[in-house]
């Protein structure tokens, strides 16, 4: 493609204003890049360090007109971005990296299951469900219990009910707003790992090591890295990515999440089209970072060794416990990175802290 790699100097767009577009844009200011974000929101963790923001809604016609005159390339943080900005802005000439079928295979958990299986990659048992009948075959088909999902717009688990019974149907889709759904079989995993991965604009792929991570009423609490796992489930997590990659014929970071089985069997969960929070161990505990990592890879620059310095143990700030930050801020072995939101509601991502200790434990 012409006009890559993109020059120090040229200008990167992001499509979202938080916490992830925050650590692109300091990403990309280390690479002599500017940022301008594109963003609904008036004070964006993300404005507060790009060089320019355009607030308007992520498909209002004249914001995506005037990214795509400022960009060189554009690409976005947030998984709810419309996928149809992102051919709007192809539309309009602007180059979009990761592009619109990643996003919106991702926003829609029976595409997104489906195409992972269709690629030969792993997941639970899953059915579609749009109305209580559907469940209670479902169950019958399945077994019990069973995980409903909404389709589209759940994050952080949002949108979810268990179902054990047939009589609880009708309840537990109303109960996640009535929309279509999916039913999924449960992991029965030993640990939930996670494994980032870039693919560039040469095709060329880099993967990070494995990330044990730990989840608590669905959102993610602590990660720790690099995990220990065999060299075969090593090899397949690598293999996964891989996969996926080059399926989507894909440009930049993606997380993907995976659930591991007593067996060492690993089935993905899901996988998100863009840097994620299982990899932010990897701003103090690798070669390059994720977000330098999704940098160079939009931006057409070669790819960045993904090796571990450090074996790092990620914590989130969430809420109330960014109050926290005089006693962390003494600890020596503690690298604070703290997200500019003002506002500490209950279970939001305030910032997240990074632990390091040697390779060798
Ligand atoms: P998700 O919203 O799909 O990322 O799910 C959030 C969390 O819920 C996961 O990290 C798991 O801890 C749990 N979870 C999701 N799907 C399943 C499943 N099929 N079986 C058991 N636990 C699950």
């Amino acid at each position: 493609m012409s006009g890559f790699p993109l020059p120090p100097g040229a200008t990167i767009g992001i499509l979202g204003g938080g916490q992830l577009g925050r650590m692109l844009a300091m990403a990309a200011a280390r690479l002599g890049f500017d940022v301008v974000i594109l963003t609904p929101e008036a004070k964006s963790p993300a404005a507060r360090v790009a060089a320019r923001t355009i607030i308007g809604a992520y498909d209002d016609p004249k914001a995506l007109r005037v990214l795509a005159k400022a960009a060189a390339v554009v690409t976005f943080e947030f998984e709810n971005v419309p996928a149809g900005a992102l051919d709007r802005l192809a539309d309009l000439g602007a180059e979009v990296a990761p592009g619109a079928r990643p996003l919106a295979i991702a926003q829609d958990r029976l595409q997104e299951k489906t195409f992972l299986n269709a690629a030969g990659v792993a997941t639970v048992a899953f059915a579609a469900i749009d109305r209580p009948e559907d469940l209670v075959a479902a169950l019958k088909r399945l077994g019990s219990p069973l995980l409903l999902k909404t389709r589209h717009g759940g994050y952080d688990g949002k949108g979810q009910a268990w179902v054990t019974r047939p009589e609880e149907a009708a309840a537990a889709l109303a109960a996640i707003g009535g929309r279509p759904a999916v039913a999924e079989a449960p992991a029965d995993f030993r640990r939930e790992v996670a494994i980032i991965a870039a693919r560039g604009r040469d095709g060329e792929i880099a993967v990070y090591p494995l990330t044990e991570s730990h989840h608590e009423n669905g959102i993610l609490r602590r990660a720790s890295a690099p995990a220990r796992a065999t060299p075969k489930t090593l090899a397949e997590a690598e293999r996964i990515a891989a996969t996926l990659l080059s399926a989507l014929d894909y440009v930049g970071v993606m997380g993907v999440e995976l659930f591991e089985r007593d067996d060492g069997r690993l089935l993905v969960n899901e996988f998100a089209p863009r840097v994620h929070n299982t990899g932010h161990w990897t701003l103090d505990g690798c070669q390059v970072d994720q977000f330098e990592q999704h940098i160079r890879a939009v931006a057409g620059w070669p790819l960045g060794p993904t090796g571990a310095t450090h074996h790092v143990e990620m914590t989130n700030l969430l809420g109330a416990e960014i109050d926290n930050w005089p006693r962390l801020a003494r600890e020596p072995e503690t690298r604070l990175w703290l997200y500019g939101k003002s506002e500490a509601r209950p279970g939001r991502k305030m910032g997240h802290v990074n632990r390091l200790g040697s390779l060798s434990r």
